[in-house]
């Protein structure tokens, strides 16, 4: 190990969602009296080549008030005032529509905004620098435990890329889906891939949106068109990873007639206005979500299906709770990076992450095949909860991130 520089209560590796989140939450509920750091060798940088775009749910976008971000935001965020759900063949002539959302969780609050990741995760860059934040361009390398001096306490010695060293009581691991610190303290992951690949793309339309999203579940996996500021929508289209490697390498011509099949054309003409994207698609769930002084929060902890866009609302929701066991147990003195602190945060969020990732798996292969028995029995459920005013109330709340133990953040609470 080298020489180590300096103490400080808390490392978060990883300046995602996530990490950004957390840092700006426990220093402003902590101010100084609570030392954290944030490493990522990808700070500074410019996100304008990531045209990806992102739903935030209610508590999400609650949680980003509450910090202070969505001010900065809400010009480039485009509220999903409704939603529209079909299931078809690919070259159905017609896609009835089985399922609509009205958009609201309450009235005049929309269930879900969409924004692009670069805009957010710009305004959280900013945010933080602003409030203090010790952020730290470069990566962390490796850790270990060393003893504190007279007692039986340990605490991390974490090492970066560049050569320059830290102790930490607690090691945060927001380091996305292939978290080098999960691996290192050892975590096992649950999950499986698909064999399905997401092509990712924005195209502008003639006609608005009005604020509308629409799901088409085909056969080969969903097909989302999810509204952005002006007549743009986000594409998200799931395809066997085989068959979504060969159309994205199409010919410009080629692509935009596969696109305009699934699309359709009742926004008038479209056309692509970001480069294609394909993401290969998974699922995991880590085995526990901490270790010895360490926590595991966001795709570091959990990689879902994107069909319900939920992943980065799941990190939240991770954050959220940390960020409160945290302050908690600050204000009362306690070791931050203590196993019965961090025991809270795992019991908080591991069963929730679990029911949530197997419900958007249990979602995906209901839908991503091709069998008709099957087809009239979503069908047929599907029907039937667009037709339960209450039910269907409580499907926009659970997407809405408001059922269950909502940590304060995500009620829009300050710490
Ligand atoms: C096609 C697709 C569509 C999606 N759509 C949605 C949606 O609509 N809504 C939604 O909620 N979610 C969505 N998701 C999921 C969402 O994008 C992710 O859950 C989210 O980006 C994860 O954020 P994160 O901060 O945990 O990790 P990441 O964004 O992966 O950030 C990890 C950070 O860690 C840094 N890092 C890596 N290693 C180190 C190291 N050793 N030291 C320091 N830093 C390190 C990296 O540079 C990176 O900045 C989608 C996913 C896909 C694939």
């Amino acid at each position: 190990m080298p020489d180590r520089e300096d103490h400080i209560d808390m490392l978060i590796a990883g300046g995602g969602f996530a990490g950004l989140t957390l840092a700006i939450a426990l220093r402003q509920a902590l101010g100084s009296s609570f030392s954290v750091a944030l490493a990522d060798p990808t700070l500074g940088r410019s996100h304008a080549d990531d045209e990806r775009a992102s739903a935030i749910v209610t508590s999400g976008r609650r949680l980003f008030e509450t910090l202070g971000v969505w001010q900065a935001l809400a010009g480039e965020a485009q509220p999903i005032l409704d939603m529209a759900v079909t299931d078809s063949r690919l070259d159905d002539a017609v896609r009835p529509t089985f399922l609509t959302f009205g958009g609201e969780v309450e009235p005049g609050e929309p269930f879900a905004h969409m924004i692009e990741n670069r805009f957010l995760i710009g305004a959280l860059e900013t945010k933080a620098r602003d409030l203090g934040v010790d952020l730290r361009a470069g990566a962390v390398k490796d850790f270990s435990y060393s003893p504190v001096e007279g007692g039986s306490a340990h605490q991390m010695e974490v090492a970066f890329a560049n050569g320059s060293a830290v102790a930490a009581r607690l090691l945060v691991a927001a380091d996305g889906a292939r978290s080098s610190i999960r691996e290192r303290a050892d975590i096992a992951v649950h999950g499986w891939n698909y064999g399905q690949s997401a092509i990712v793309i924005n195209v502008g339309h003639e006609r608005s949106h009005n604020g509308r999203a629409v799901e088409h579940f085909l056969p080969a996996g969903p097909f989302a068109i999810l509204p952005l500021k002006g007549n743009r929508s986000s594409i998200v289209w799931t395809e066997t990873t085989e068959e979504a490697k060969r159309l994205a390498a199409l010919p410009d011509d080629a692509f935009h007639a596969e696109l305009e099949r699934r699309f359709k054309l009742h926004l008038g003409d479209i056309t692509a206005v970001s480069a294609r994207r394909v993401h290969p698609l998974g699922f995991f769930v880590a085995r526990s979500f901490t270790a010895e002084r360490i926590a595991l929060v966001g795709d570091a902890a959990h990689v879902i299906h994107p069909i319900a866009g939920q992943g980065l609302n799941m990190g939240l929701k991770d954050v959220a709770a940390l960020a409160e066991v945290i302050v908690d147990a600050a204000r009362l003195g306690l070791d931050p990076g203590a196993a019965s602190t961090l025991e809270r945060y795992q019991r908080w969020r591991r069963f929730d992450t679990m029911t949530m990732g197997l419900a958007t798996d249990g979602l995906n292969r209901l839908f991503s095949n091709r069998s008709d028995v099957l087809r009239v029995v979503r069908d047929v459920g599907l029907g039937l909860v667009d037709r339960v005013p209450n039910l269907k109330h409580l499907f926009i709340r659970e997407a809405a991130g408001l059922v269950g133990e909502v940590p304060k953040l995500l009620r829009g609470q300050s710490l």
